[in-house]
């Protein structure tokens, strides 16, 4: 009855790292299956909802992609108020996007404590001549800042249904 009702229980999933690591596309590619070559760079913050079926539970997944611009870095507070989870974005071509998830993920966790599940994710990893960030690297971080890891690509579609599947069980366990 609950589900019928659409009152099933809603997670607020934020995405946040460095202008053009993937953000947009991880979203876009899990909502629709597409993929865009061309970089449209976020305006403001909006969000987009999908629901998971689990065998014996609904959720509802509200994804808020943002802009990852200075500018908008006084917003981010606000943004990440009610969040249940944080996508710390990086992109494995680029060392400085990986570098500045320290930051991203430091600022979570002082917004909003040890009340979200922090995944940290390596994107791009179809580029894989162009690769600056190796796993180990990526794994060594998470389980310092002890986060969640994942690589992905959004290009290809490699591990993103994966990242959002884990996010969802993560959430159900922690309920
Ligand atoms: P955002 O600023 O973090 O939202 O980044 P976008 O999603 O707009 O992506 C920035 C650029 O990187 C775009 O040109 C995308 O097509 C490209 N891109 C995103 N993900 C991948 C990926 O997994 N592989 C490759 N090769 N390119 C990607
Ligand atoms: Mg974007």
């Amino acid at each position: 009855i609950p589900e019928v009702l659409g009152v099933e229980q809603k997670y607020k999933l934020v995405f946040l790292g460095e202008q053009s690591v993937g953000k947009t596309s991880i979203i876009t590619k899990f909502m629709y299956d597409s993929f865009d070559t061309a970089y449209q760079a976020t305006v403001g913050i909006d969000f987009l909802s999908k629901t998971m079926y689990l065998t014996d539970k609904t959720v509802r997944l509200q994804l808020w992609d943002t802009a990852g611009q200075e500018r908008f870095r006084s917003l981010i507070p606000a943004y990440i108020r009610d969040s249940s989870v944080a996508v710390i974005v990086y992109d494995v071509t680029n060392q400085e996007s990986f570098h500045q998830t320290t930051k991203w993920i430091s600022d979570v966790r002082t917004e909003r404590g040890d009340a979200v599940i922090v995944f940290l994710v390596g994107n791009k990893v179809d580029l894989s001549d162009l690769r600056q960030v190796s796993s180990e690297q990526g794994e060594e971080k998470a389980r310092e800042l002890n986060v969640a890891f994942i690589e992905t690509s959004a290009k290809v579609g490699l591990n993103i249904k994966l990242l959002f599947k884990r996010i969802t069980e993560i959430l159900v366990i922690h309920e």
